[in-house]
């Protein structure tokens, strides 16, 4: 079979996102205050929220960054978000998450002034979002969406099958697609003829947390194919199964040098044989998810400075 996909490349969709949202705050005439909240040493969030911090001064947003120890109690935390909420010069309110154990997520989640959300996890946003009113979206489906649109995918009238129900990626994409008029699916681990169903979509959309999990099998010829995935892969024979000789090399040589390498969910070999766009691993959706929270942080001070 020919190997025919064509690579759906983040990185240039997100610089594009990022320059227009530049361009937006120059014409501002107050300055954006995101300010990211972060309890605790887990060192992917660290990661994280440096990223977050850092494109944030690149496209002149005023960021802050407020690292609490991780024996934080849940009152401490919700005493900063409630500062943090009355606060006329922060824009966007972003708790990273996970938080340490003794901290309910949802609770502090659900505390945010929705108004400064800009992860679209408080419930009034994920409600807005249902009823297809503006709301701020959850950052990684919005980049899904970005991604599909600038790479000029017809949504409307496709059938989009989700596999994934989380509230951070599958049901806010299911939203986000059904808005843009796709016929929309959604599974999950009890899903009853998985294949079956994924095998009819013409975007086929696999946030799991299983490496390489959709197969050649899943794929109906011609779809998109959009992997959310962020796994780690050690195993060298596996990697033999997921990466193609255009990859396998710099593949192997990664894992021999850091232990690892980062793989979606999805196969990289055999969806490049079955699908007509793929969205690769690293480098594709992932690079979207910083850009669209600077992108929810200019609306959010759009929407509530308005109303100030
Ligand atoms: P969750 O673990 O919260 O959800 C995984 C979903 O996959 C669940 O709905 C689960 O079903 C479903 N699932 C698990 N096994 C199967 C199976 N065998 N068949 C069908 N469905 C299955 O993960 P997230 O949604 O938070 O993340 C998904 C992936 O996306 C992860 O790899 C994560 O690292 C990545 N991610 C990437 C981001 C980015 O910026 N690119 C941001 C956020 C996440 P059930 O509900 O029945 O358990």
């Amino acid at each position: 079979m020919k190997n025919s996909a064509r690579i759906l490349s983040g990185a240039q969709i997100a610089e594009a996102v990022k320059r227009e949202v530049a361009e937006e705050i120059k014409i501002l005439d107050y300055r954006l205050g995101l300010t990211v909240v972060r309890v605790g040493e887990d060192a992917a969030s660290a990661v994280y929220v440096g990223n977050k911090v850092k494109t944030s001064a690149e496209l002149g947003i005023r960021s802050e960054h407020i690292h609490l120890p991780a024996k934080t109690s849940q009152a401490e935390l919700l005493r900063v978000v409630d500062e943090l909420n009355a606060r006329a010069d922060v824009d966007g309110i972003l708790v990273q998450l996970p938080l340490p154990k003794q901290i309910d997520e949802n609770f502090v989640l659900e505390r945010l002034n929705p108004e400064k959300d800009v992860d679209g996890f408080h419930p009034v946003n994920v409600g807005r979002l249902s009823q297809g009113q503006t709301a701020l979206a959850p950052c990684t489906p919005a980049g899904v969406i970005e991604i599909l649109k600038r790479s000029g995918i017809e949504i409307a009238g496709k059938h989009a099958v989700i596999i994934g129900r989380s509230n951070i990626v599958g049901k806010p994409m299911a939203m986000l697609l059904l808005q843009e008029n796709a016929t929309v699916t959604i599974c999950h681990s009890r899903t009853v003829n998985l294949t079956e169903i994924t095998s009819q979509a013409d975007i086929l959309v696999a946030a799991i947390g299983r490496p390489g999990f959709v197969r050649g099998e899943h794929i109906k010829t011609g779809a998109t194919v959009v992997d959310v995935g962020i796994n780690n892969v050690s195993d060298a024979d596996f990697a033999r199964e997921l990466f193609d000789e255009t990859e396998l090399e710099k593949r192997l040589a990664t894992i021999e040098k850091r232990g690892s390498t980062l793989v979606g969910d999805v196969n990289p070999k055999e969806a490049k044989m079955k699908a007509a766009n793929f969205t690769p691993v690293p480098g594709g959706v992932g690079l979207l998810t910083v850009a669209m929270l600077m992108k929810n942080t200019v609306q959010a001070a759009k929407m509530r400075r308005k109303t100030d």
